[in-house]
């Protein structure tokens, strides 16, 4: 009995769909299903010119984590994610020989220009392994740290040029100093050409142009303690922004790329590099980062 009951019914819902069908395919001025409800009702007479009102474009709402009017600027001018290749991989704290990786290696072509992050004062200088550097000392952006008096230092080191002097040098947020190089010991050819970037954040303007980017310094560790706690609750809580990696955090150095992305003008879309050689050393940002509020690899906004 139950075969025949199942195939009535089945037989009953095809029937009763291929009414509807016949109805909804029939056309007519008003479309009948049900016997009394009008699904469309028929079409008014429309006069001969219809006013078209001017749609005035809504700016979306700001995110609450989002840099309020931010000061700060993207370091380079084409985004090609972090290097990693033959020569190692450059993720913050990535393990090296020496210890753990201090910064970020955003690969990029030598000649690609460099911008200042922040306003601020800049000089330049050669250093051994990081060979031609660039170092610029900025107040950070008052809901990280600057209204409580926080600097922070960035590093740019394997510069292939600068044009900023050796003495401290008024500096703007997005201006140009240098090209992505390979000085230093970033000159093999397993290593890959990319800026390596480091931040460390201090308790004053004083002792963030002290800094040498070496070595460790605990008297450094309440104003980091800060900073962090703010770019917590300020940027990584409220857009769900976090790295794969345990850590943003080594002693007194932030990983830099939760600090642009929480402070600066919006980055360039990550793009494939066109040499052959750069392509394979790309890792993308959302292979070590992700978040809620934004897409990682295109950046907040
Ligand atoms: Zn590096």
């Amino acid at each position: 009995m139950q075969p025949a009951t199942t195939l009535k019914r089945g037989a009953c819902a095809l029937v009763a769909l291929a009414a509807t069908f016949a109805v909804a395919c029939s056309g007519g001025d008003a479309v009948r299903v049900s016997g009394d409800v009008d699904l469309l009702p028929p079409m008014p007479t429309l006069p001969a010119a219809v006013e078209l009102k001017k749609v005035v474009p809504v700016e979306p709402p700001t995110p609450p984590w989002a840099p309020k009017s931010p000061e700060w600027s993207y370091v380079l001018g084409v985004d090609h994610g972090i290097r990693t290749d033959d020569g190692g991989k450059g993720a913050f704290l990535a393990p090296r020989a020496h210890g753990k990786h201090n910064g970020i290696d955003f690969l990029a072509p030598v000649g690609t220009p460099l911008l200042s992050a922040c306003n601020g004062k800049a000089k330049s200088d050669k250093r051994g392994g990081y060979g031609t550097v660039v170092q610029i000392v900025c107040k950070l952006p008052d809901a990280l740290g600057g209204g409580d008096g926080l600097y922070a230092s960035l590093f740019y080191a394997h510069l292939h040029k600068t044009n900023v002097p050796t003495a401290w040098t008024a500096v703007k947020a997005g201006a140009k100093i240098g090209t992505v190089g390979k000085t230093g010991n970033a000159s093999g050819p397993k290593i890959k050409p990319h800026l390596h970037l480091e931040v460390i954040i201090r308790e004053s303007e004083e002792a963030a142009r002290e800094e040498r980017h070496s070595g460790l310094d605990a008297d450094a560790k309440d104003a980091a303690d800060r900073f962090f706690e703010l770019i917590e609750d300020e940027c990584l809580k409220p857009a769900k922004f976090q790295t794969q990696a345990p850590n943003i955090r080594r002693e007194r150095r932030a990983d830099p790329f939760i600090l642009l992305m929480c402070a600066a003008k919006p980055k360039p879309d990550l793009t494939t590099p066109e040499a052959n050689e750069l392509r394979a050393a790309q890792a993308k940002w959302s292979a070590h980062y992700s978040a809620k509020g934004f897409d990682v690899d295109r950046g907040p906004r």
